[in-house]
């Protein structure tokens, strides 16, 4: 019989505001400037929840965690995750890898790599080396090389035994 395997893909991006610090894959970074959201704006862990949804046939976050909805204003997104993760497992299925790539001119991801590859590793209930962490600017290009922004983009395979 062929292995049960479903290949997810996820992307998100917020706008930044005025503030102190941003969210990256459950870590506070800090930063001369904010993120705009509804939730705690984590665009790795949002990327991260469709990506999953997407693998399993469940739709999109925005379908799950209305940002009309006040239940999710200011959501720490870790916990947005840890459901979307209950859902994937109540389904049967298992993370083999993701592999994440933050888009941005700033915060610089290399100093909060080890933590954040760590940090989703441990929400997901996986080894730290089924997980990927990696960066681009986009050479000053664009909403996000103006900085005006955080852009994520994330894919995972599950499997189903
Ligand atoms: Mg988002």
């Amino acid at each position: 019989m062929t292995a049960d395997l479903r290949v997810g893909f996820g992307v998100d991006v917020h706008a930044f505001e005025v503030g102190d610090h941003v969210m990256l894959g459950g870590v506070r970074i800090a930063h001369d400037r904010g993120i705009k959201a509804h939730s705690d704006g984590d665009v790795l862990l949002h990327a991260l929840c469709d990506a999953l949804l997407g693998a399993t046939g469940l739709g999109d976050i925005g379908q799950h965690f209305p940002d009309s909805d006040p239940r999710w204003r200011g959501a720490d997104s870790a916990d947005l995750l840890r459901s979307v993760c209950e859902q994937v497992a109540a389904r049967g299925f298992k993370v083999i890898n993701v592999d994440m790539t933050l888009l941005a001119e700033a915060p610089k991801l290399a100093p909060h790599r080890a933590r954040i590859v760590t940090r989703v590793a441990e929400l997901l209930g996986i080894e730290a080396d089924r997980v990927n962490v990696k960066a681009t600017t986009t050479e000053k290009l664009g909403f996000l090389g103006r900085a005006e922004g955080l852009a994520a983009q994330a894919t995972v395979l599950l499997h189903r035994a």
